[in-house]
């Protein structure tokens, strides 16, 4: 798995700065967006990418979990997760699940 910005998409919100237990992202001073420090270090906790509103953050899959290019992208919810998986061909499949009951 890997960590991947989407540059575009950053606000300079710092919520990943904040949240990242292993203390990976920063923010350029000159442009205000995030960068991150070392995807080597990356634990795959996925924080960073569930606290991002914009969606800047995603997570790229293996290959062999669903072929080349795929994505997945969280949003939280009150009472549940969305996991946008995405491919490189652009289909789209979500899937919900409750994290209260
Ligand atoms: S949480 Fe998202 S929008 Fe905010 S600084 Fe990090 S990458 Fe940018
Ligand atoms: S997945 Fe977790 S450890 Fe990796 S950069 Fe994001 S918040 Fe940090």
């Amino acid at each position: 798995m890997a960590i991947h910005l989407k540059i575009d998409k950053c606000t300079g919100c710092g919520a990943c700065v904040n949240i990242c237990p292993g203390d990976l992202w920063r923010l350029d001073k000159k442009s205000h967006k995030a960068y991150l420090l070392s995807q080597e270090d990356c634990w795959n906790c996925f924080s960073c990418a569930k606290v991002c509103e914009p969606e800047a953050i995603e997570v790229r899959l293996p290959y062999s979990i669903a072929g080349y290019g795929a994505s997945l992208i969280p949003k939280i919810k009150p009472k549940s997760i969305i996991w946008k998986l995405k491919t490189k061909d652009g289909n789209e499949e979500v899937f919900e699940i409750e994290t209260l009951k």
